[in-house]
């Protein structure tokens, strides 16, 4: 009798052995944010942000298996990065890696810092505002206030 073939947890590929649950680390760990993950304060004041502009957004959704962003709108990906772990230098060129990766698919990037959305929020808002806009994500009243507010600018 043939064993039960088994797949990964994450990309439900067959696994090959090495390890019981996942066909790779990554797959492993890509798992373990997408159900174990717990919103932080500042993801929390992003999503609430989002939220109070209409702005529809995907949470806990895995880009190709490169990494799971805080917030998918559209095609930008919002990482809300706690300024503990992403100011390490290994976590710093991990990011820059995901970066580069998410960017070759055609993904625009957008980190803020924890410290930022803490304290300069509206520097945060006004970026993201001002990056959905050029994105044209957002044909709602944002999109028609900063093209008002660009015009007055030129
Ligand atoms: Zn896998």
């Amino acid at each position: 009798m043939k064993a039960q073939e088994k797949h990964c947890k994450n990309c439900n590929k067959p696994l090959t052995g090495r390890w019981k649950n996942y066909c790779s680390r990554r797959c492993g760990s890509l798992y373990y944010i997408k159900n174990n993950h717990k919103e932080t304060d500042i993801e929390k004041k992003l999503r609430e942000w989002l939220v109070s502009q209409g702005i529809q957004f995907k949470i806990q959704e895995s880009i190709s298996n490169i990494t799971v962003p805080d917030f998918l709108i559209d095609k930008i990906a919002v990482f809300a990065d706690g300024d503990y772990w992403h100011d390490k230098p290994r976590r710093k060129y991990l990011d820059q890696r995901i970066n580069t990766r998410l960017e070759k698919l055609g993904y625009k990037v957008l980190r803020y810092k924890g410290s930022d959305i803490l304290k300069n929020f509206e520097t945060v808002t006004i970026d993201l505002t001002n990056n959905l806009c050029q994105a044209k994500v957002n044909p709602n009243n944002i999109y028609s206030e900063w093209l008002e507010r660009t015009k007055k600018e030129k």
